[in-house]
């Protein structure tokens, strides 16, 4: 029943093309379920199509949104699947994408209530605010930020990838080779001298 409900209203949002009017906002409360291709995101098709990303299943926010006076709140969840390429190994892989956010809007003060325009913008961009105007809002570039903000920025396919040997660039995961190697060596043989020369400053 409820994800009969989900559905329906997955349909009005699609329709409307990530748009929302808030009379739509009954008891100024609503919950929302979009789920949409990647292809409707502009950023995600240029990661797409340099093959830095593919998005391997729709895009699905859980939406809540609460408006209070002029002020609407929107709290989200996103999830998604997408295959990555391993920074380390530069094997592709699958990773899920997930994550919380909140978002405020507020409504655009237009030209004649304006005293001084810039200044307004900039308080409310540097506030994190959004603005929206004829009483809908616009959510294809707030939700575009926030998946690509979801999205790994070093993209690793596990913690303990070993990457490429920086000598012959062979898979350590996969095979070992015998170049020599000792960055841990160096770096404990450092460290053990900072702290030597902090217990005696004066030598
Ligand atoms: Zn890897
Ligand atoms: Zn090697």
């Amino acid at each position: 029943m409820i994800k009969a409900l989900f559905i329906l209203f997955t349909f009005a949002l699609e329709m409307a093309g990530v748009r929302l009017e808030l009379r739509e906002l009954k008891d100024g409360c609503l919950e929302q379920l979009y789920c949409c291709s990647a292809d409707e995101f502009s950023i995600l098709l240029e990661l797409q199509a340099e093959e830095q990303v593919k998005v391997v299943q729709p895009i699905c926010f859980q939406l809540r949104l609460q408006k209070s006076g002029q002020i609407v709140e929107v709290d989200g969840q996103l999830q998604s699947r997408a295959g990555l390429v391993c920074g380390r190994c530069l094997q592709p892989f699958e990773t899920d994408i997930r994550s919380d956010f909140a978002l405020t809007f507020t409504p655009l003060v237009t030209q004649q209530e304006m005293t001084a325009d810039e200044e307004v913008e900039l308080d409310a961009d540097e506030l994190g605010l959004i603005y929206y105007k004829d009483e809908t809002l616009d959510l294809l570039q707030p939700l575009q930020e926030q998946i690509i903000m979801a999205l790994p920025i070093r993209p690793v396919c596990d913690p303990g990838c070993l990457g490429l040997c920086p000598e012959c660039g062979c898979d350590l995961n996969k095979e070992k080779c015998s170049c020599v190697k000792q960055p841990f060596n160096n770096k404990f043989a450092a460290l053990a001298g900072l702290k030597g020369n902090k217990k005696h400053p004066e030598s």
